[in-house]
């Protein structure tokens, strides 16, 4: 007879709690010591002038990142959502307009769209990839939409062939949310830098990191313009020399970096190379001591696509075990893992369900301007709804756990595996 669970009381697989994610060390030690020695922690000023641009390390980095993706220009912000909100802006998306994404994200996504007064709409999911369903996104277009966010979710490029056709055909921008994908490739072009604009984030969650922070890629001049000025205050827009082509979306935010943060992320992209091959190590340990249990589905690998395993997913073939995700994940955490059922779709949210953002007339979706009519019901969503019952994943595949921490994954699930009858 098999070991109960500790779901029912024996003792858990593992009890210490997992140690933080740390991917900084002496570089940025050094780095950050040399802008301290410098004093100027940054150095951005609103108007046209020499500082439009920020400081030495903000200009630095951008060429890096820039450079590293082979792209002609990096902006870098405060936050992929800032840079997300930003993108949507200088894509000249507002009132009445509709942008398509995916409810299998993180909400600032669609946020990013709302923040511009316009509506975000729901498309689905692939099932295999978690990412934007290309048939799904072309049933979703009307003459009210301005463009697309594909998500590299869990760090697994987006169909990007599909959806740049569909983009092409509809004449819609482009915005990839790449914000779990740096470093990784699609068809050899780095995610990011397929679509019009893609935003990388820089929080202390993500792969590599500023602490809080993002940048945005583009190979388009007017929209790198248009992203530095969103960035800071716009008011530049006055200047002789600054003469954007839209005035359109010229509203200008503090979006900007700072000094010490770009110096960090100077050393960061350094080392982003070996953080994905460490984790993709650690992630064939995994996959080769899980992959017999039956109905356990493993994370694929699309032709032509890296992975950075931001989240490591995993699937349950329903036809072979009965047990949904979150009790699967209820097990398994019991056992002292740390593994999530899904995400909650967005469109559940009250923001979504209610229609209510800005002010008591439930604007975006509500304004006289917009004449659509979204749906967030969730009906639209088969492989949504099936990704919330059947999948779940984690986070903690990364440096500086090791093959020993990867075998106590292994431990925990061939102990749920053999307990599947008392689930
Ligand atoms: C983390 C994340 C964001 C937001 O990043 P911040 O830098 O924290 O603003 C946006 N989209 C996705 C998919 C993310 O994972």
């Amino acid at each position: 007879m098999a070991e109960t669970l500790a779901l029912f009381g024996s003792k858990p697989i593992r009890t210490k709690s997992y140690p933080p994610h740390i991917t900084t060390g002496e570089e940025e030690k050094a780095a950050v010591m040399r802008v301290m020695d410098n004093g100027i922690l940054s150095d951005f000023e609103g108007s046209h002038n020499e500082w439009f641009l920020g400081g030495p390390e903000v200009k630095a980095f951008e060429r890096e990142w820039a450079d590293y993706y082979d792209c002609k220009h990096a902006i870098a912000v405060n936050s992929a959502t800032s840079g997300l909100m930003a993108a949507v802006g200088a894509a000249a998306v507002g009132p009445g307009d509709e942008v398509i994404t995916t409810p299998w994200t993180m909400s600032a996504t669609p946020i990013s769209v709302i923040s511009n007064n316009a509506v975000p709409i729901f498309c689905d999911i692939d099932r295999d990839t978690f990412c934007m369903c290309p048939d799904s996104l072309e049933k979703h277009i009307t003459e009210r939409t301005k463009a697309i966010m594909p998500i590299h979710i869990y760090g697994h490029p987006a169909n990007m062939n599909a959806i740049m056709e569909i983009a092409k055909a509809h004449n819609l921008a482009v915005i990839e949310d790449a914000a779990q994908s740096p470093g990784v490739r699609y068809h050899g072009t780095l995610t990011g830098c397929i679509g019009d604009m893609g935003v990388h984030s820089l929080n202390n969650h993500k792969i590599i990191q500023t602490g809080e922070g993002g940048i945005v890629t583009t190979n388009d001049d007017d929209l790198a313009e248009r992203l530095q000025l969103i960035r800071n205050h716009a008011e530049a827009v006055i200047a002789s020399g600054k003469s954007v082509k839209s005035l359109v979306n010229m509203v200008g935010w503090n979006y900007r970096m700072n000094e010490i943060e770009a110096a960090i992320g100077r050393e960061q992209l350094k080392k982003l190379k070996g953080f994905l091959e460490e984790r993709l190590s650690l992630i064939q340990y995994l996959n080769d001591g899980i992959r017999h249990l039956p109905g356990l589905c493993l994370p694929i690998l699309k032709e032509g696509c890296d992975h950075s395993f931001y989240r490591y997913p995993l699937t349950i073939d329903s036809s072979i075990v009965k047990i949904s995700a979150p009790r699967i994940v209820e097990a398994l955490n019991a056992e002292g893992m740390d593994f999530y059922a899904g995400y909650q779709p967005l469109n559940e949210y009250p923001i979504y369900q209610k229609m209510t953002a800005f002010g008591h007339q439930g604007c975006p979706f509500k304004c006289p301007m917009y004449s659509g009519k979204p749906d967030y019901s969730g009906n639209n969503l088969t492989n949504v709804s099936w990704a919330r019952e059947w999948t779940f994943s984690t986070e903690v595949i990364h440096p500086p756990l090791t093959a020993n921490d990867m075998d106590e994954i292994i431990q925990a699930f061939e102990k749920v595996w053999a307990n599947l009858d008392n689930l």
